[in-house]
């Protein structure tokens, strides 16, 4: 007689959420651990947020990840905060505890995965340049510095986003701040990161011609045809290797699923149906 396996229940919370890989990540994750999960997709405007989480655990949810517009917000309905977390303000993963929910971030970590295991990047030791100021840069810098990165330049096109960031993460280590248009006579940097949205919202990405890039590695935090504007001037300007945000995606998405179910799920053949896929 075969075994009934009783489901978890997980979720994706996000405006717009349609498009999102996640249920499908977190699906094939579970189907080749042989974990039964239910894990959807859940749009939600932010004011129905906290009304909707809370429904969302009475109804037996477990665990959610959390996407635009959605992360800061839900670090403010956390309890307890891990902290990468606390740090940047900002919570991409929800674990439910007897009294309520604790929050972490995994993008910081799932990017360094991927720089790392996937892409046989080294980041210790490096000096590197932060494009952007958003959530998703916050969500990165404790983990570069955990990777062991020496120097972090945040470009960013309003500035005192960049000072602000620079100010609140100064405990992680070294960072200084600049709009994107001072990016002259700063250095050579060993990797380049774009974390703006520039692209997903059609709008180009003004770099400054003179920006020193040669031989260094360039990652964006997009991908598909959003990463292609920030990584085809890459190649323009002979930086030889470049890469999407779709392994960090994957990355994030597997130490999400950690933290859940106990187990690091493997990420090579998910991540390689991905690139088949787009
Ligand atoms: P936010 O909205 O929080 O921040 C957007 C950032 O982009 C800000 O720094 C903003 O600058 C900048 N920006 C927007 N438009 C332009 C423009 N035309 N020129 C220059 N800068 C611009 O978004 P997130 O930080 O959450 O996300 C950033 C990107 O990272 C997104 O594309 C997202 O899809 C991607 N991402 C990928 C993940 C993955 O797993 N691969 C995980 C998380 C995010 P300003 O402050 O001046 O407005």
């Amino acid at each position: 007689m075969s075994r009934v396996r009783a489901s978890s229940s997980f979720a994706v919370f996000g405006q717009p959420v349609g498009h999102s890989l996640s249920p499908y990540i977190h699906r094939r994750f579970a189907e080749a651990g042989g974990i039964a999960l239910d894990y959807v997709a859940l749009e939600v405007e932010p004011a129905r947020f906290a009304t909707r989480l809370a429904r969302f655990h009475a109804e037996g949810g477990q665990g959610a990840n959390v996407t635009l517009p959605l992360k800061e917000q839900a670090a403010r309905l956390c309890l307890e905060l891990s902290p990468a977390a606390r740090l940047s303000g900002a919570v991409n993963t929800l674990v439910r505890r007897a009294d309520g929910w604790r929050g972490d971030n995994t993008d910081g970590i799932g990017l360094c995965r991927d720089l790392r295991a996937n892409a046989g990047v080294t980041l210790a030791g490096q000096r590197v340049l932060l494009l952007g100021a958003g959530g998703a840069a916050r969500g990165i810098v404790p983990a570069l510095f955990d990777e062991g990165v020496a120097e972090l330049v945040v470009a960013n096109r309003s500035p005192e986003r960049a000072i602000a960031l620079a100010h609140d993460l100064a405990e992680c280590g070294p960072i200084d701040a600049c709009a994107l248009e001072q990016l002259h006579d700063v250095g050579h940097f060993g990797v380049l990161i774009n974390a703006t949205s520039a692209a997903r919202q059609g709008e180009a990405l003004a770099l400054p011609a003179s920006l020193p890039a040669s031989g260094a590695l360039a990652c964006d935090l997009s991908y598909g045809v959003a990463a292609r504007p920030f990584l085809d001037w890459a190649a323009s300007v002979g930086i030889a290797r470049r890469r999407d945000g779709l392994g960090m995606l994957v990355e994030q998405a597997a130490e999400s699923f950690l933290r859940w179910h106990g187990v690091r799920p493997a990420t090579a053949a998910v991540l390689m149906e991905l690139r088949a896929r787009a």
